[in-house]
């Protein structure tokens, strides 16, 4: 099963996309994990990556596209995968339209997570990252077991640079003008599945299970 996640930035793909990913066995790939992976290790890509992060802008698409697809082709991704995060534009929908056309192969779904830009901001605040594995928490609705230390892994939280509020309000509107128009496309596809990501997230996951079957 393919499945590309939508939704603005905060909607809570990620927490969905990770709950999918266990569920069917098969990979989360995030390309915003992806960038903050390089910039962590140093690379020239996470470089070239932070200086568009860290205005709350898009990363090239010539750049993005090309660390997809890589990631798409390795042996994990065989029997499918949940994209967090990709598309972001209508370019980058097309490209992987394309790609997986040559292998006669299509995204099954496109499951739109919807949440109102009022509750954006301050889910945006409350968010922390864990820097080791890319687990996220919610200060107020989804706490890890101790503040401030990943569940999973035990390292620090930290809240992301690009999630302060004057961030959030430009990613916000380039969400709407760049990538808002991946609705449409995914409705024409025939794909589109839209959940309210407002409520719970256990909520939310089950709408979304009962989607995808
Ligand atoms: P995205 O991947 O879309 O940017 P995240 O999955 O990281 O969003 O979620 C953004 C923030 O909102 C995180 O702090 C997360 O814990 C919290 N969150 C996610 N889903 C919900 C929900 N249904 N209700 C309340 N908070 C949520
Ligand atoms: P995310 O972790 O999905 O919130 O992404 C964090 C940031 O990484 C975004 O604000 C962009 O700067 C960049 N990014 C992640 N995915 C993409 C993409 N598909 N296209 C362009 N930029 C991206």
């Amino acid at each position: 099963m393919k499945i590309v996640m939508l939704g603005a930035p905060g909607a809570g793909k990620g927490t969905q996309a990770k709950m999918i990913a266990d569920k069917y066995s098969i990979p989360h790939i995030s390309t915003g994990d992806i960038f903050r992976a390089n910039i962590k290790e140093g690379t020239a890509l996470g470089l070239e990556a932070k200086s568009y992060m860290d205005q709350g802008k898009l990363v090239p698409d010539e750049l993005t596209v090309k660390i997809l697809l890589d990631r798409v082709a390795k042996d994990d991704c065989a029997n499918g995968y949940v994209l967090d995060g990709f598309p972001r534009t209508i370019p980058q929908a097309e490209v992987l339209k394309d790609a997986l056309a040559k292998l006669n192969d299509k995204i099954d779904y496109a499951v739109n997570v919807d949440v109102p830009d009022e509750n954006i901001v301050k889910r945006m605040s409350g968010r922390r990252a864990c820097v080791t594995c890319g687990a996220t928490y919610h200060i107020e609705h989804v706490p890890p077991k101790t503040e401030g230390v990943c569940d999973r892994c035990g390292a620090a939280l930290i809240l992301r640079d690009d999630d302060k509020p004057e961030t959030v309000l430009n990613r916000l509107k380039i969400y709407h003008d760049q990538t808002q128009p991946l609705i449409d496309f995914y409705t024409n596809e025939g794909i589109l599945k839209t959940v309210d990501g407002t409520v719970d997230v256990k909520v939310v996951f089950e709408n979304i299970i009962s989607i995808l079957g």
